[in-house]
């Protein structure tokens, strides 16, 4: 195979929110997208914009250059890819990018079980959500050989603005699930800052502006308090499921190195408990309906 893979086959797994958007821009980027999703709607709209569902994963795989994976964790992105041999219709030595947010050290065992059947694994997770998927400028941090990364770096391009190697196959998802970490804690100070605040009898949107133009201002500050908590809409499009899993997959990973972190701890307790309060389904802003109590 050449180096690099521009105008080629990809078959792409899980068209949600974040895959549908970025299987679009790989179809505007000229690549030709089999796509495959348990949901016919998501089929039904990447056929509306110029790919081709798939009635199955082993379908949408068949004589593919390149699978990407865009589903809920990396156990459902293994099982897509080894059941019933779906991988094995890809062509050898193609390259499988896992884009979803996986555990590190499962995708380490997918890497090496892909290898023994003549594939290659990049682990490429991105951050920006829905609305940078939209506009095609997601952050993608990519695990995998240097060679692997070059030859699907094209595609990487036409759904991210920049592209983050970070070394060895499962680098890129310890560094999602780290950045989530940082993201999700930076949730929870921002609405308890607001709720101690509120609680003062300080202005809500007011808190919010000042945190902004202080040493307080976070990603969540800047682009959910008022956006989707104060204003009550939910709407972000990240899951509280997800972002719940994401944590735990970086407490996992501290415990598994054997680091004791306080506040990684406890912010994963607390979107645990708030999953199982509120349900993994609502969105992730949703989250201020847990942390609201008053004693
Ligand atoms: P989503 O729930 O909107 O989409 C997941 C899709 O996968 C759904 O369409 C579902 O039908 C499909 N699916 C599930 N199991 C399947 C299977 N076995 N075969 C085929 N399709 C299957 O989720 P999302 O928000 O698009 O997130 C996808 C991944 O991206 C997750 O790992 C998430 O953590 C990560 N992520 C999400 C965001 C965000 O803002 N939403 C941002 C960055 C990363």
């Amino acid at each position: 195979m050449s180096a690099t893979i521009n105008a080629t086959r990809v078959a792409f797994i899980g068209l949600g929110a974040m895959g549908q958007p970025m299987a679009q821009h790989l179809i505007s980027a000229g690549f030709e997208v089999v796509g495959f999703d348990l949901s016919p709607e998501a089929k039904a709209k990447l056929s509306a914009a110029g790919g081709r569902a798939a009635e199955t994963i082993s379908e949408a795989m068949l004589g593919a250059d390149v699978a990407v994976t865009m589903l809920p964790n990396g156990k459902i992105v293994r099982d897509a890819l080894l059941e019933g041999n779906a991988c094995g219709g890809l062509k050898p030595h193609a390259v499988v990018i896992d884009m979803s947010s996986s555990a590190p050290n499962d995708t380490r065992e997918l890497g090496s079980e892909l290898s023994n059947r003549n594939l290659r694994l990049v682990d490429a997770p991105v951050s920006g959500g829905v609305k940078r998927a939209v506009s095609g400028t997601l952050t993608i941090m990519a695990g995998g050989a240097d060679s692997d990364i070059d030859a699907v770096e094209p595609l990487l391009k036409a759904v991210g603005q920049q592209v983050f190697r970070t070394g060895p196959v499962g680098s890129g998802h310890a560094m999602k699930a780290i950045n989530n970490f940082v993201s999700g804690a930076g949730v929870l100070a921002a609405i308890e800052g607001v709720l101690l605040g509120r609680a003062f009898g300080l202005e809500p949107e007011t808190i919010v502006d000042i945190l902004n133009s202080s040493s307080g201002k976070n990603n969540a500050t800047e682009v959910k308090m008022k956006q989707f908590i104060l204003s009550e809409t939910f709407g972000s499009g990240f899951a509280l499921g997800l972002m719940a899993k994401d944590i735990r997959i970086a407490a996992d990973l501290a415990k598994t190195i054997g680091l004791r972190l306080e506040a990684l701890a406890s912010t994963a307790d607390t979107w645990d408990a708030a999953q199982a309060k509120l349900g993994p389904s609502e969105d992730h802003t949703k989250i201020i309906a847990y942390l609201d109590n008053s004693l």
